[in-house]
């Protein structure tokens, strides 16, 4: 337990502490003012660089295996690269010449969907493995076009 004493002097130190702070408050008040106009005129070009891209957010999606992005997969054969535009397309490997089915589209190994806006490769993945052995969504990390297998 403290002292009577003791504490009244700690809560005068305090005090003085938060009569400090405000004063410390006050000057920072008075310099921030100065930048207040820059900051706002930087948030204000964020936010109309950030209108189209959110436009492109809701617009720029497909749904289903029709509407799949291009995709390029492994030849089982020769491990060579299979460019697939679209999912009705010819599964033919350009470096050894085996032909796939489209069907044998699920065993050939994935290697990426290509975004179908912007021609960046885009990140995939499968929400049930349990069901599908396709990828049931694919997402490009540039432009933020979007690709699911089905609604979800
Ligand atoms: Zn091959
Ligand atoms: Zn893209």
């Amino acid at each position: 337990m403290l002292a009577p004493s003791h504490a009244c002097n700690v809560s005068r130190r305090l005090q003085r502490l938060v009569d400090g702070a405000t004063v410390v408050a006050g000057k920072l008040r008075s310099a921030g003012r100065a930048f207040v106009r820059p900051l706002l005129t930087d948030t204000d070009v964020d936010m109309t660089l950030s209108i189209p891209e959110a436009q492109t957010t809701t617009i720029d999606g497909d749904i289903g295996w029709a509407s799949r992005p291009p995709a390029t997969v492994h030849c089982a054969e020769c491990g060579g690269h299979i460019y697939q535009h679209r999912p009705d397309g010819t599964l033919d490997c350009p470096d050894c010449y085996a032909e796939y089915d489209i069907e044998e589209f699920p065993s050939l190994e994935l290697s990426h969907f290509t975004c179908p806006v912007c021609g960046d490769e885009m990140v995939h993945g499968r929400r049930h493995p349990e069901q599908f052995d396709v990828p049931e969504w694919a997402t490009c990390n540039r432009c933020r076009y979007h690709w699911e297998f089905e609604h979800f």
